[in-house]
């Protein structure tokens, strides 16, 4: 069995509490992770402060760091296979999922901004008038706490570390104590790859008590944040005491619109992967689809045979379509938003229940599941359930199609199904979300800033926008007076 250390300062510190890490596929233990006390949240926030304020790591030339996130990408290649494997376990998602997305997806953000960061921190000159000479110039945030989920434990964590590192913060990194595996390995990676001690802390802990000391903290200047509303919220009103920067990536319940002209197959094909792609579990999970009228009934039929073929197994089966929930607690919390929809009038045409194949029996499975009848007052309707469960709703014309999607308060993504790329281009415009996908669903690139508005949150990730969220802005102003003289000199007349 694999034990994790935590990684601070440059060494593995392995601590006295310890932590059973499950699979969700079998409910068996797969490893073992230190879990970080006060004191060693005190030793990583010190240890970052420490390498920035004085390490060489912001002030080496962006050549060498450069080559350092190069390092970085190459170990993740290098590792791919065993770093899907253990994904794979430690989430529950089908090792297909973490073999062809996960892990290269990790690499490439890596590379893509190793590759472009030089050009995205270029200073911007700034035509003030003729005394003046000013400029925009970046520099680097601080240290950043990166606090990630467990739905993408090491994509996630990739995202904010590439950007964070190659902006010249020093950063600690806390993973879900559900999975903390990748991100572990990630830090032997990265000491493999010899940055200085202290630019990356890794620490295995309970939000509550890591966490929050980690965000509360003066010492730390950022903090990147994915994960749910509710800490969202609660981080953001504990961290205000010593005002700092944040972004946030939240909830969803986004919204796609199916329209009558488009190519019904791929429409009913993509839109399966909308919702039962990592077993729902995704912020962008398409949770509500709205199909017009006139296909409505041809949609539903399809959607929901196919829904029934999806193969569940165990994780670590080249065959399985879907795993397991990521524990429990979870699969119970998609069991109870799914009894009080029934008790408030929905109606449950596919699924709905855990599997009663034997060889499921001790995984946290749960059955793609397909509710219709669902009006906007119902739970349902407008909270995320985080979950294999999809709503198929119908609308007759544009306007109750973008009523019916801009009804919630999240706004992290939509898709549009229509042949008509230009009606669902200006569409676009109307939908409250911050990315829209036209006939397709889930394209992500590393050159496109991503992220909510309204309370799925604030803040870019990915992108040129993405990576100056972690440096901070500073205007350079250099007088230049005919005379030479400063014009502030003149002031008190001496
Ligand atoms: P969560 O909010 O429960 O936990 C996220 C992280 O926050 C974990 O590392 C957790 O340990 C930590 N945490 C918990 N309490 C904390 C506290 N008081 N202070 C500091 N940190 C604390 O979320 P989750 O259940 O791990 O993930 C699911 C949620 O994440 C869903 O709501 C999903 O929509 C969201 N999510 C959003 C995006 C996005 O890009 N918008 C991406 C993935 C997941």
């Amino acid at each position: 069995m694999n034990k994790y250390s935590l990684y601070i300062n440059g060494k593995f510190v392995e601590t006295k509490e310890k932590q059973n890490i499950i699979n969700p596929s079998t409910g068996r233990v797969i490893a073992e992770a230190s879990v970080a006390s006060l004191k060693e949240v005190e030793l990583a926030i010190s240890s970052a402060r420490a390498a920035f304020d004085k390490g060489p790591w912001r002030n080496l030339s962006l050549l060498e760091r450069k080559a350092y996130i190069f390092k970085i990408a190459q170990g993740i290649l290098d590792n791919a296979g065993e770093l899907a494997a253990l994904e794979s376990a430690n989430t529950g998602k089908p090792i297909k999922e973490a073999t062809f997305m996960d892990i290269p997806s990790s690499a490439k953000s890596f590379e893509h901004i190793a590759n472009n960061f030089e050009s995205y921190l270029q200073a911007e000159v700034v035509n003030v008038n003729n005394e003046a000479n000013a400029y925009l110039s970046r520099e680097s945030a601080g240290v950043v706490v990166l606090i990630v989920p467990w739905n993408y434990p090491l994509l996630i964590a990739c995202w904010k570390l590439a950007s964070a590192l190659a902006a010249g913060n020093t950063v600690i990194l806390k993973p879900s104590s559900l999975t903390p595996v990748s991100v572990l390995e990630l830090a032997k990676i990265i000491n493999n790859a010899g940055l200085p001690a202290g630019v990356v802390n890794v620490i295995n802990g309970s939000g509550s008590i890591v966490g929050e000391a980690l965000c509360a903290d003066k010492r730390v200047d950022m903090i990147s944040f994915t994960g749910s509303n509710e800490v969202g919220r609660h981080i953001l009103e504990y961290s205000s005491k010593n005002v700092k920067k944040s972004i946030m990536e939240l909830g969803g319940k986004s919204a796609s619109l199916v329209f009558a002209d488009t190519d019904i197959d791929v429409a009913v094909n993509s839109s399966l992967c909308s919702i039962f792609l990592n077993q729902g579990q995704m912020c962008t999970a398409m949770s509500r689809i709205f199909i017009q009228d006139e296909i409505y009934n041809r949609f539903v039929d399809e959607f929901v045979k196919k829904a029934k073929r999806i193969k569940l197994g165990s994780s670590d089966n080249h065959e399985t379509q879907m795993g397991p929930l990521i524990s429990d607690a979870q699969r119970k919390k998609v069991s109870a938003f799914l009894e009080k929809a029934k008790a408030e009038g929905a109606k449950v045409i596919c699924g709905g229940k855990i599997p009663e194949s034997i060889e499921l029996k001790n995984g946290y499975f749960f059955e793609p599941t397909v509710i219709i009848e669902v009006n906007p007052k119902m739970h349902i309707f407008k909270e995320e359930v985080f979950g294999p469960v999809v709503i198929l709703g119908r609308f007759s014309n544009v306007e109750e199609a973008v009523e019916l999607a801009n009804a919630t308060d999240f706004g992290l993504a939509c898709c549009i199904w229509s042949s008509n790329v230009d009606f669902a281009k200006e569409l676009s415009r109307r939908i409250n979300s911050g990315t829209c996908w036209i006939n397709t669903y889930g394209m992500f690139y590393n050159e496109l800033p991503y992220g909510g508005v309204k309370q799925s949150g604030f803040g870019k990730e990915l992108g040129k926008e993405g990576f100056l969220e972690y440096t901070r802005l500073k205007n350079i102003i250099v007088d230049q007076s005919f005379d030479s003289k400063p014009l502030v000199n003149y002031w008190y007349g001496f």
